[in-house]
């Protein structure tokens, strides 16, 4: 089987790339194994092997599996090649044209049936706390038993968060002295259920500068994790489903604090470009989808600031750096903190190996990469470390934690909101 007729990669597009080779260093896989068909280049020239007849093999589909989907080729390529466009289309025909083995595809499986739907992970809360609590969870790493039952159950157990009271963000939230709009705010799935905190900082950030947040409580996954793998209905499904609830809500803006998910909703115009009901909706909603702190820079800040004597290593999440191109804008708002130093992380532009669910199908590449991003971080000898997305806070701590390290960590939003409220930083998630 080779790729069908509904949206396969482009021919346009695949010829774009002129395999000059300037993206190599900058992908993580090409970096990690020096295969050229584990690179951009050698992806795109897979693509357009399989466009024209050849089959999608087994060992081709590899190759895309482990591409992380970071985008980092795309800041890299000077000839401006659509990776993004190119491997979304490709991972939506491997999903209809290609059958993965059985322990893969119920894999797969059970993180689709799990993660894109907040209460069932709200459900998974009370049983994972009494596990982290009890010592087992320490033990279980410790003797590394689930990791030669299962690497994958072994990456998420260690993924897991420290989970602490749940903190709920009313429907509602005023605007702090004089308004000056109404943004509606994405919750999220794990954003929601295994870092409540960011949710709450995010709403009283928004509120201090002087808007009214309105979060429906009724709002479901964006789809993110569904349409990064390939997913295309149910990326469709959910995407229409939180195009409509926020049409309801009757906001200015819709603010996402994940990186992942604000990437993935910025994508909605061409997930749904072929339904004639919701194409125009996607592309009048794209246009007011915001990232928190690009949100924050467009609008100007207004809530005086607090001084944190702190120093911060700033992570660049893939999905907000190379997919959305935000990358001034946390960094602005942090240097604008009195007190706070910001330091820069070495190989910035490489993925920290979380992509999305890349980690829990692929944890040894995952992990290496993990181990890489967490010296690094270290080795900037700053106290907190700060990044815009889930994934990235949970991978990063678990490979500091498996290299005997801690490290304060926290979402750009919850520095804000702490100097904001002249309060400490949240206690630190080691
Ligand atoms: S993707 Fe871009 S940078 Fe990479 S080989 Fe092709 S043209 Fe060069
Ligand atoms: S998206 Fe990331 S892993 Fe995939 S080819 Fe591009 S740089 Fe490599």
């Amino acid at each position: 089987m080779s790729f069908d007729d509904h949206r396969p990669p482009s021919a346009e597009l695949l010829a774009d790339c002129v395999h000059c080779g300037f993206c190599l260093p900058t992908c993580p896989t090409y970096v990690l194994w020096g295969e050229e068909m584990d690179s951009p280049r050698g992806r795109i020239h897979l693509m357009d092997q399989v466009r024209q007849g050849e089959p999608l093999s087994p060992s081709t589909v590899q190759h895309f599996d482990a591409c992380l989907g970071c985008l980092a080729c795309v800041t890299a390529c000077p000839s401006g090649v659509q990776y993004d466009v190119l491997i979304s289309a490709t991972r939506a025909q491997v999903e209809r044209n290609h059958e993965r083995p059985t322990g893969q595809r119920a894999l797969r499986t059970a993180i689709f049936q799990l993660f894109p739907y907040p209460r069932r992970l709200r459900a998974l809360r009370g049983p994972l706390r009494l596990h982290q609590r009890s010592g087992l969870s320490r033990l279980l790493r410790r003797s590394r038993l689930l990791q030669r039952i299962s690497p994958s159950l072994a990456a998420m157990e260690s993924l897991a968060p420290p989970l602490s009271r749940a903190e709920r963000v009313p429907e509602r939230v005023a605007a702090a002295g004089e308004r000056r709009g109404v943004v509606g705010m994405l919750l999220g799935c794990v954003q929601r259920e295994f870092f409540p905190g960011v949710n709450a900082a995010t709403a009283r950030v928004l509120a201090a500068e002087g808007f009214d947040v309105i979060a429906p409580a009724s709002q479901g996954c964006c789809g993110a994790l569904s349409a990064h793998s390939g997913r295309e209905p149910e990326a469709q499904r959910f995407a229409r489903k939180l195009i409509d609830t926020f049409e309801q809500a009757g906001v200015d803006a819709v603010v996402v604090n994940s990186a992942g998910c604000g990437s993935s909703m910025k994508e909605y115009a061409e997930l749904l470009a072929d339904d004639p009901s919701y194409s125009d909706r996607a592309a009048a909603f794209v246009d007011r989808v915001r990232d928190i702190s690009e949100f924050l820079v467009e609008v100007g800040t207004v809530a005086p600031r607090h001084p944190l004597e702190v120093t911060v290593a700033y992570h660049d999440a893939c999905h907000l750096a190379h997919a959305q191109g935000v990358r001034s804008q946390p960094r602005e708002l942090l240097r604008a903190i009195p007190g706070l130093e910001l330091r820069e992380i070495k190989d910035s532009a490489i993925c920290c190996g979380s992509a999305g669910i890349y980690n829990l199908l692929n944890p040894e590449p995952a992990q290496e990469l993990g181990d890489a991003k967490a010296k690094n971080v270290l080795a900037t000898g700053a106290a907190l470390l700060v990044t815009a997305n889930p994934g990235c806070l949970m991978q990063v701590t678990s490979s500091l934690e498996r290299q005997g390290k801690s490290m304060a960590t926290a979402h750009t939003v919850e520095v804000l909101d702490a100097s904001i409220r002249g309060q400490s930083l949240p206690a630190a998630s080691e």
